[in-house]
């Protein structure tokens, strides 16, 4: 599995598992729960929850699938930001570990920028770190003026990663948010890696991945893979369809096959609005 470091010198897979709407239909739970088991035993141990989807039904069905290998687990989980306060974190977390059937999580995550100060939800994170019941903090969807002030505070600078929406379709952090992410080595976990599903439907894709003898998501997948400082986190609950992912591990993209997928998917040409999902 390739690795990618934290800021702290901790490595954690490049290739995770997302989780949204996962624990929303019974139906589906055994084989997600089964997805999930698969990926940990594949390598893919870092997993992307969070307290807002399925208003904790994704971060309880996380719980049981790591029920009995909690160490083997990279657990990431994210607070609203409307519980993002001095008072209000340490509550949220108290709730995601027991929905998680934990007793620590390896990072926690502003899961986007409220109304809530920086300074007071970073000194709330370190106060959690501090007391052993989170490893990491870091943040979501902050865009670089949020990073800039961020960086103002001094826990602000401890963050470990920044969480955003990033693919192929997706590339207006490249202009000068990952740049500046990059020199500071805060790695970028690149949600939506797929476009939720509707890269596949993409021809530019479907044309590149037949010319190369790859599925489209392996292409998106081994794309974002081929980027320095980033981790992606597919979501899916299907065995097979989690085995096809991690296939991309193994394409590895020549400098001819990138230079392909930038004329299809042109890189920014200037700032862009951080776009969001
Ligand atoms: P995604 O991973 O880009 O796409 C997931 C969708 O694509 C699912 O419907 C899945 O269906 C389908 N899919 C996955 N692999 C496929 C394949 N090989 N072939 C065909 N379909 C495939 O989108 P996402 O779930 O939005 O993003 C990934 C994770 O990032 C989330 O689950 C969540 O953990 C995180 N996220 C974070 C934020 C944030 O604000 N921080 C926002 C969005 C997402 P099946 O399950 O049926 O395979």
């Amino acid at each position: 599995m390739k690795k990618i470091a934290l800021p702290s010198g901790e490595y954690v897979p490049a290739f995770g598992l997302g989780t949204w709407n996962i624990g929303d239909d019974p139906a589906a739970r055994a084989e997600e729960i089964a997805t999930l088991r698969l990926g940990l035993e594949l390598g893919a141990t870092l997993i992307d929850t969070a307290e807002m989807y399925g208003e904790g039904r994704s971060e309880e069905l996380v719980g049981e699938a790591i029920a009995g290998r909690r160490d083997e687990a990279f657990i990431v989980t994210k607070v609203y930001p409307h519980n993002a306060s001095r008072k209000g974190i340490p509550a949220a977390c108290e709730r995601s570990l027991k929905r998680l059937k934990t007793d620590r999580i390896d990072l926690y995550l502003l899961h986007w920028r409220g109304s809530i100060p920086f300074a007071e939800t970073v000194e709330a994170f370190a106060a959690l770190q501090k007391a052993g019941k989170i490893r990491h903090y870091g943040v979501s969807n902050l865009d670089l003026a949020d990073m800039r002030a961020l960086w103002k505070i001094p826990a602000g600078k401890a963050v470990a990663a920044n969480q955003l929406l990033y693919n192929l379709a997706r590339r207006g952090i490249e202009f000068d948010l990952l740049p500046w992410l990059r020199e500071r080595k805060l790695p970028v976990m690149a949600y939506s890696p797929v476009e939720q599903g509707r890269l596949m439907k993409d021809a530019r894709l479907a044309g590149f991945a037949r010319r190369h003898g790859m599925t489209a998501a392996q292409a998106a997948l081994a794309w974002l893979l081929a980027q320095e400082g980033v981790i992606v986190i597919p979501k899916t609950g299907n065995l097979g369809r989690l085995k096809e992912n991690l296939g991309a591990l193994e394409r590895g993209l020549s400098a001819a096959q990138l230079a392909e997928l930038d004329r299809l998917f042109p890189p920014p040409a200037g700032p862009q609005a951080l776009e969001m999902l």
